[in-house]
């Protein structure tokens, strides 16, 4: 008789942290450990996931490698810890309820794109959810836009409304089931449902029907050129075919948007190619669980969609809904873009947006399931094959974007445009979802409600927390920063903040190195305007500026920045020796009244402004009209740069003047202008190498941090890379997970905060 020895049975306590609740890793764990015949248990508590499991030692090692290696989508382990301890009594593998106590610091999942699976039932006629919009499970589906409050479980989600009929109770309750705990599941049975409303024609009312008649119905009103309104995740979106270029005409008269760019939604993958050069990390971002618009080089023309750059915005379908739509004959490629009036925030509430978009859409798809916060879509670049955030939201926050040393709570609230908001609790920073632009009534209304919001949603209070703000004493966010109730209040300058943001969510916090910030406005310690800045410290220790952009009178304050021509003047004085009013100038009155202002010092700021310096110069190449959104004009002077030039010109000791001077003459000289922007570029980025190079090298520092809007310019950042590179043993570090833009700031004044060296 053969005697085999049983393998001796061990136990494992083991300890998972990151984004493992409320996406199905419980389950996970479960078929883990049935299929490998462990024993023990699993359960959620404040920390994460913990499992006990026991069984023969390598069966539990394969097992904690497939724990690591093979979550489920939604999930994100940062950290797995495995000790042995003592055998327990277990003879099956179970999953425990939660541990109680749950502290509100566990990560919240953002929104998650529909799953394949999910997909697969909705498309399968013989399934029960066939057709049906809001389908979802635990890898996939809403999260924090349908969360009042933590811990998350149902009633405290905007399903609280709906009861789960049997048959989805059944799937909720079952540990190996996909919808195990999935919190909004819901079937056509029992869950909430969209309809199709007219808005245009006062003839006809609302729409009743079966849910596939009103996607139907919603996909023909596109096909035929109607703008329609259409309900998703984090809130409304206006639709129309972006191929209709009468539909986009009407959308961009109504919504009062004269040429920022629409994003737009494509049926597949395919579809995007067609549409853009898609490189593989352009692909990894469009097929990514966050879903964001992904800017790319644009291989047709859609004509009104995005004028005067050569990108085009683009996403896959992320809400179940967006999928039945094309499927039900939408037009792909759609302009989806967030549905508000030019600069307002998203709307997101049923009656709001029917009161906001009566105007503007002919229609309405509209779901019954609430929106409890807005979020809108979130923007991403790719630059040298790694992404650049150009807005962070959907499918990206609430989640961490970085730690800092624990202490008080700390609430930093951003700068006024491209508004986002950072909480710090327990040495997690949390960064909000996109605000917008503050200064109006519901601008500062959203901020408000965003504050009260992340502070609930954590439990922080008043008398502990730190607010920061920006060093601008006419910032909307400084001024709603004095009516916060908290137990101290610091201020942080602008520019010292974007080089912070850089280096903690590369959590070097300690390492000292060259900043370099390029901006459209911040202000100065000295109380003027800054802009093209290099700084050398760390965060702990603070920043000096070290150089800067020679100063200029930048007449009017918003007029300059709204007016390329009026920025430009700045830089030429009377006795500059040229007519601009000929060709081929041909600069209009706001050039010579900005010229005015200077020479009697009226309403003038001394500025280092790097975005002026830029406008200034698409100016004097023919940008000469009103920008109608932030950076415009410089976005129009990357993209009227030509291949590389030969042209020389030279920055001299960041003299502006010194440089536009030679742009003029080289226009003068008939140069072309796609040559003259490329110069320009290269002239700038040889200078901010070069000085960085020099800061380094004094102080023996290695890295250089590059930060602000302006950097988003792909070819400004390529150039300095370029040349960086050139030069030995420096590294480059800029903005990954948060943008470079304002919409990155709020991370670096917590930071900078949290050393008390702003
Ligand atoms: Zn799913
Ligand atoms: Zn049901
Ligand atoms: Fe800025």
């Amino acid at each position: 008789m053969l005697n085999v020895t049983p393998e001796p049975i061990e136990a494992r306590r083991i300890r998972v942290r990151g984004v493992v609740q409320g996406v199905g890793f419980r389950p996970f764990v479960y078929r883990l450990a049935v299929e490998r015949k462990l024993h023990g248990w699993v359960l959620n508590d404040e920390a994460g996931v913990e499992i006990h499991v026991q069984g023969p030692a390598e069966a539990i090692g394969r097992f904690a490698l497939a724990v690591r290696n093979e979550c489920p989508p939604a999930a994100r382990v940062i950290d797995l810890e495995c000790r042995p301890v003592e055998l327990l009594d277990a003879d099956a593998f179970r999953i425990l309820e939660s541990r109680h106590g749950e502290a509100p610091t566990t990560r919240m999942s953002p929104d998650l794109a529909v799953c394949e699976a999910c997909l697969a039932e909705m498309f399968d006629e013989g399934d029960r959810r066939h057709g049906y919009a809001y389908i979802n499970c635990t890898h996939c589906g809403p999260r924090y836009s349908i969360i009042h409050h933590l811990p998350y479980d149902r009633a405290a989600t905007t399903m609280a409304d709906w009861a789960m009929c049997p048959r989805c109770r059944g799937e909720y309750d079952d540990p190996v089931d996909r919808r195990f705990h999935a919190q909004p599941t819901a079937c056509p049975e029992c869950g909430p449902a969209y309809r199709f409303e007219v808005w245009a024609d006062p003839g006809e009312g609302e729409e009743g029907g079966q849910q596939t008649d009103a996607v139907a119905r919603a996909a023909r009103a596109l096909a035929d050129g109607r703008i329609v309104a259409v309900k998703g995740i984090g809130g409304y979106h206006l639709a129309c075919d972006a191929g209709n270029a009468d539909a986009v005409e009407r959308l961009r008269a109504r919504k009062f948007r004269k040429e920022k760019p629409f994003a737009l939604m494509v049926r597949d993958p395919d579809e995007a190619r067609r549409l853009v050069e898609l490189t593989g990390a352009h692909q990894e971002l469009l097929g990514s669980a966050a879903r964001p618009i992904v800017l790319a080089r644009a291989r047709v023309e859609l004509p009104g969609v995005a004028p005067d750059t050569d990108e085009l915005g683009l996403m896959l379908p992320y809400a179940p809904l967006h999928d039945l739509l094309f499927a039900c004959g939408a037009p792909s490629p759609l302009v989806m873009t967030s549905a508000n009036r030019s600069s307002e925030p998203i709307a997101y509430r049923d009656d709001d947006a029917r009161e906001r978009l009566a105007g503007i859409a002919d229609a309405a798809l509209v779901g019954e399931r609430p929106i409890a916060r807005r979020v809108d879509d979130s923007v991403v670049a790719v630059r040298s094959r790694e992404p650049l955030m150009i807005r962070r939201s959907r499918g990206y926050a609430p989640g961490t974007v970085a730690r800092l040393p624990g202490g008080r709570p700390i609430l930093a609230l951003g700068a006024d445009l491209k508004n986002t908001i950072a909480l710090v609790v327990d040495g997690e920073v949390v960064v909000s979802p996109y605000i917008g632009d503050l200064g109006d009534l519901e601008s500062n209304r959203a901020f408000e409600e965003t504050v009260r919001d992340l502070l609930a949603m954590y439990e922080v209070g008043g008398r502990d927390l730190v607010v920061v703000h920006d060093l601008h004493p006419q910032f909307e966010s400084t001024r709603l920063a004095g009516g916060l109730a908290c137990r101290e209040r610091v201020a942080v300058q602008h520019h010292e903040a974007h080089v912070a943001s850089v280096l903690a969510e590369h959590d070097r916090l300690d390492e000292h190195v060259v900043g370099v910030a390029l901006d459209g406005t911040g202000w100065g310690r000295d109380g003027t305007i800054w802009g093209f800045e290099f700084f050398t410290g760390s965060v702990r220790e603070g920043f000096q500026r070290q150089s800067w952009l020679q100063p200029v009178a930048m007449p009017g304050g918003d007029a300059a920045a709204r007016y390329p021509l009026q920025a430009a003047a700045a830089f030429f004085g009377e006795d500059a020796g040229i007519d601009f009013r000929q060709p081929p100038f041909g600069f209009g009155e706001r050039f010579f009244l900005g010229r005015q202002l200077v020479a009697k010092n009226v309403r003038c700021h001394t500025s280092t402004s790097a975005g002026r310096l830029f406008d200034a110069a698409a100016a004097v190449l023919g940008f000469d009209r009103e920008v109608s959104f932030e950076g415009q004009a410089a976005i129009w002077l990357e993209h009227t740069a030509g291949v590389a030039s030969s042209l020389p010109l030279d920055f001299g000791v960041l003299d502006g003047c010194r440089l536009l001077r030679q742009v003029v003459d080289a226009r003068l000289a008939d140069r072309p202008i796609a040559e003259i922007a490329s110069a320009f570029h290269a002239a700038i980025a040889r200078e901010i190498a070069a000085r960085a190079a020099g800061l380094a090298q004094e102080q023996r520092l290695e890295t250089v941090v590059v930060s602000g809007g302006v950097f988003q310019n792909r070819l400004l950042l390529a150039l300095v890379e370029r040349e960086l590179a050139e030069r030995a043993g420096l590294r480059l570090l800029r903005n990954v997970a948060v943008p470079p833009n304002d919409g990155g700031i709020a991370l670096g004044q917590a930071a900078l905060a949290r050393f008390g060296s702003a």
